[in-house]
């Protein structure tokens, strides 16, 4: 790696300070960077972000030869709030299941996964393999019900008193702002369902109103669900007596033996901060109000776990454009996997790596994401002449490739747009696809279409998904010989001209200057004259003519894409030839 000239962008600003806390925490050990993301249902694409950015600074970190680990906190230890709506196999019978942990809900009907969690980690898992992201996954299920943190959860009940003055002074400070009319009452109903991700939707304190503060709810041991009340404990035999709201059973248990219940979420949240040891975890907006988990939680381990808080900017809200035809499998929200399925792996991770996180982007599922991939293209052949700024040279080798290594990539980068025009003309034939790829640019010809992939399987699953009907292209299957009949002498001149020329300009290249050249020619002016206003509107008009001949459309793909992949037998014909 080409460590000659300082980066500049965030993510090596951010890994500089990271690295410098990591140094005065723990000199000599693993830097430890965490994400934790809830599988309640869906992962939002927004969601993403929780863990593009650390593994962006983490990434830095491994690019400069220190240790680093990524840690993945998979919140499935925290119970099932709502049954999400409109996800496949999912009816209002799993409401029976609300209060139970994430991971003793059934999977939605048909699904090979063993639980509720596990259903909505793996497309999420998935995604982040292609996107060359290597975290340690940690299961808080696993952890909770191993005895992992039994000291810690001993300790947080012995210290109890203690936690509930901290969140008290925030509870005062809470019920303060609630009496004042909220600057921030409008949250769009995307930016809450990407928080239902983000583990921000249980921001529960353990408050119990008038019994005694326990910051550790058990599950029932009978039917599972956490509508539990602790109703005593003793520090010093650890016996806790419990009751259940929802089966009516109770008992006492030795919470010194007992894994079956967890730290309410603003104890539990600083408790890992201090047993990991993590150094750096960013968390979206809705952790970062008054009250909220990180501002509580900040004081919980420096005050109680005798830890420190994570250096951990708020990173804004990811929004999504378009998004037509979304699958309601999915809940009407897109994932990672369905981005991946219209855009390359490296490409996405460019839109996290482009953006400061505290800017807010949007991910283009409709006709931008053709200008998003053009400013891509133009970034890689800007790096590659070394005329990028630096802090986008930076970004394009973050989205590229990790410490491990480049991502895989497309041989044959053709243009998206280019891309998307052909399957929609030829409907995805892969015959007639390699034609015209093959005669774009007749010096390098495109001989196998796996040059071209996976980015024509992108673009292709772009056509097929996300095109709106009224955009497609349909190809005229018989001349239009009325409006080829009702033609000027002009209009006549100009296809001629555009039909003699065809078979000397038969390239991506040739063909554009054809299409632009014949209204010159038709002006009296030399190919390669300047346009001037009055040009530009007889090529304005002539490109209306052909699009309405060979489409019945005035618009559509850009021209010379579309002539080639008509052919210029039946380009003749449809001009009137
Ligand atoms: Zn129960």
């Amino acid at each position: 790696m080409d460590r000659t000239t300082p980066e500049t962008d965030w993510v090596s600003r951010l890994a500089d300070e990271v690295i410098a806390e990591a140094e005065l925490r723990a000199p000599g050990k693993p830097v430890v960077c965490a994400s934790g993301l809830s599988p309640s249902g869906p992962i939002h694409l927004g969601n993403l972000r929780e863990v593009m950015v650390p593994h962006l600074v983490a990434d830095e970190i491994k690019r400069r030869g220190v240790e680093c680990v990524h840690l993945l906190s998979w919140d499935d230890y925290d119970r099932f709030r709502k049954v999400p709506a409109g996800v496949d196999g999912v009816d209002a019978s799993w409401s029976e299941h609300i209060g139970k942990p994430l991971t003793s809900v059934p999977a939605p009907a048909g699904s090979p996964y063993g639980s509720w969690a596990e259903h909505f980690k793996a497309p999420m898992l998935a995604a982040l393999a292609e996107m060359g992201i290597e975290v340690r996954a940690i299961s808080q299920t696993e952890q909770y019900t191993s005895g992992v943190y039994r000291e810690q959860i001993l300790f947080a009940m012995r210290e109890r008193r203690r936690i509930d003055a901290v969140l008290e002074r925030y509870r005062t400070k809470a019920k303060a702002a609630a009496a004042k009319p909220s600057q921030q009452q409008a949250v769009d109903e995307a930016e809450l369902a990407a928080a239902e991700g983000s583990g921000a939707a249980a921001e529960d304190d353990g408050s119990a109103g008038s019994g005694a503060y326990y910051p550790y709810k058990p599950y029932c041991t009978v039917c599972e669900r956490d509508m539990t009340t602790v109703t005593a404990y003793d520090d010093d035999t650890t016996e806790l007596t419990y009751r259940c709201e929802a089966c009516g059973h109770g008992e006492t248990v030795k919470l010194a033996e007992f894994d079956h219940g967890k730290l309410v979420w603003k104890v539990d949240w600083p408790m890992r901060w201090a047993y990991e040891g993590v150094v750096f975890e960013p968390s979206g907006v809705d952790h970062h109000s008054p009250g909220s988990s990180w501002v509580v939680g900040g004081q919980l381990v420096s005050e109680i776990f005798g830890g420190k808080q994570p250096i951990g900017p708020m990173y804004a809200f990811v929004g999504i454009s378009g998004m037509a035809k979304m699958s309601s499998s999915k809940g009407g929200v897109p994932i990672a996997a369905d981005a991946l399925e219209i855009m390359e792996a490296p490409l996405l991770r460019w839109l996290y790596a482009r953006r400061k996180p505290n800017q807010s982007f949007k991910i283009a599922f409709d006709g931008e994401i053709q200008r998003t991939y053009d400013e891509w293209d133009a970034l890689a052949r800007k790096v590659a002449d070394g005329a990028a700024q630096p802090a986008d040279a930076a970004a394009y080798r973050r989205a590229i490739g990790t410490a491990a290594g480049e991502l895989p990539g497309t041989p044959r980068r053709l243009p998206y747009r280019m891309l998307a025009s052909v399957v929609d003309i030829t409907t995805g034939d892969d015959e007639q696809t390699l034609r015209i790829l093959s005669e774009l640019d007749p010096e390098h010809p495109v001989r196998d279409l796996d040059e071209t992939r996976p980015r024509l399987d992108r673009a292709a699953r772009w056509v097929a998904t996300q095109m709106p009907a009224e955009a497609r292209t349909q190809v005229r299957a018989e001349p239009d010989a009325e409006l080829l009949g009702s033609l000027e002498e002009e209009q006549r001149e100009s296809l001629r001209l555009l039909r003699d020329g065809l078979a000397d300009h038969w390239s991506l290249d040739g063909l554009t200057t054809l299409v632009y050249g014949v209204p010159k020619v038709r002006a009296g002016l030399a190919p390669d004259a300047k346009p001037t206003p009055e040009l530009k509107v007889a090529q304005r008009s002539f490109f209306a003519l052909l699009y309405r001949l060979l489409i019945g459309k005035e618009t559509g793909p850009r021209l010379p894409t579309l002539l080639l992949a008509v052919g210029a037998d039946r380009v003749r014909t449809l001009l009137g030839g």
